[in-house]
């Protein structure tokens, strides 16, 4: 019988674009502490409020680099295939070797879904690495700073998240307990009003719901913290353009994914219809897709998901591509502080970064995973250690680890 494996050999020849150091020419001796090779790469999985996949990339030198891929069904697999493709390479040559991957997984879908994921998650771990045997913090590698702390804002949920009062009173604790002045609320909460969720159709009694809720948060902490509105891609065209323009009334920072996200002259018309400003990436992969949305402003924020867009150095793209039409970038994220620190090393190198989402502040646990402290006052100072600056806490890692999950080997 023909095994899994053989049927699908990862060194099979999938492309002519063979882009291996030996290939390219690329194995000459660069000197000093630079000649190092990647030995091994490992994934651990840890139960936080998703499946985070943290990755590391260890080398000849002893010299580790941790990075995490987005959460998805798969990922530690074809992060465990493309291994064979990154030993024995140089990890200073992240460029190469995310192309590289790219190429080699070439027939399995490598230019959109999980497959760009786990590159993701090499290309993190790549930045740390390449920090930390170069002795400079990660936002160096990407041209250095805009800013020495990056603005984080605090997905809200609340136990009744269709009462307005409710969702008011969680913004003012947020606020004034957590110290954020920047907030986020769902608004595809059930009204009590509908009659088919299929059809997308908001009627409208479900759009003075919403406008309740929009109005009792935003009026509440008006002048202490702007709140956004997430729709998670709910409504039709039509429904999403009453909504914004009802919404035109109130303080919203943005409203978020009103529309599915497969239309993009849909997505467009929305946008372009209301002052309400839209924010539409996180379910987009690469700068090839995220540009559609900016070529066309189809969108007023831009918010890709670093550790599943494609990483460090794909988000820069992405944000110099926005920033030729003055569009800022507000990166979504639902990661754990190791992802969550590449974010903002990337919101510190960019000049339109707006912000970088936080969605954990219900766990307890998030910053355990770390040594480091990594948000404070609604904020993250970027580290100045070398690499991304934060540093797994193994005994935190083991106690959250996913069941079956094996932990990390030490350097
Ligand atoms: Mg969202």
């Amino acid at each position: 019988m023909v095994s899994y494996d053989e049927l699908h050999d990862p060194n099979a020849e999938y492309t002519m674009r063979e882009l291996s150091s030996e290939t390219m020419g690329a194995t000459g001796e660069r000197g000093g502490s630079r000649d190092v090779e990647i030995t091994d790469v490992q994934t651990t999985m840890v139960d936080g409020n998703f499946p985070w996949t943290l990755v590391r990339v260890y080398t000849d030198a002893g010299v580790v680099g941790t990075g995490e891929a987005y959460w998805g069904a798969g990922v530690p697999e074809l992060i465990e295939r493309m291994k064979p493709f990154v030993i024995g390479e140089n990890p200073l040559d992240i460029d190469r070797l995310f192309e590289h991957l790219v190429q080699k997984m070439s027939g399995e879908g490598s230019v959109e879904g999980v497959t760009v994921t786990a590159i993701s998650g090499i290309e993190i771990a790549l930045h740390d690495l390449a920090g930390k045997i170069l002795g400079v913090p990660a936002y160096q590698l990407l041209g250095g700073k805009y800013r020495d702390k990056v603005r984080v804002y605090c997905d809200c949920h609340t136990a009744n998240e269709a009462d307005p009062q409710a969702c008011a009173d969680e913004a003012e604790r947020v606020v004034e307990e957590l110290g954020y002045d920047a907030l986020k609320f769902d608004l595809d909460v059930p009204s009590g009003l509908e009659k088919d969720r299929a059809n997308r159709h908001l009627r409208p009694g479900e759009i003075r719901h919403k406008a309740e809720i929009v109005e009792a948060v935003t009026e509440r902490v008006k002048d202490r913290a702007d709140v956004a509105f997430d729709c998670h891609w709910t409504f039709s065209g039509g429904s999403a353009k009453r909504l914004a323009a009802e919404l035109e009334e109130y303080d919203v920072w943005w409203l978020e994914d009103p529309v599915p996200p497969e239309n993009l002259e849909v997505q467009e018309e929305v946008t372009k219809s209301t002052i309400t400003p839209i924010t539409v990436g996180e379910n987009r992969y690469r700068v090839t897709e995220e540009r559609r949305l900016i070529q066309n402003q189809a969108v007023d924020i831009i918010a890709p998901d670093l550790p599943k867009v494609g990483g460090m150095r794909e988000t820069r793209k992405i944000a110099d591509v926005a920033n030729q039409y003055y569009i800022p970038v507000a990166m979504h994220n639902v990661s754990s502080p190791v992802a969550t620190m590449a974010s903002a090393h990337v919101g510190a190198a960019i000049p339109n970064s707006l912000a970088v989402e936080y969605h954990s502040y219900e766990l307890g646990w998030w910053e355990d995973l770390v040594e480091e402290d990594v948000i404070e006052d609604g904020y993250i100072e970027i580290p100045e250690q070398p690499g991304l600056g934060v540093t797994l806490d193994m005994d935190a890692v083991e106690e959250h680890m996913v069941d079956g999950e094996t932990l990390f080997d030490e350097a």
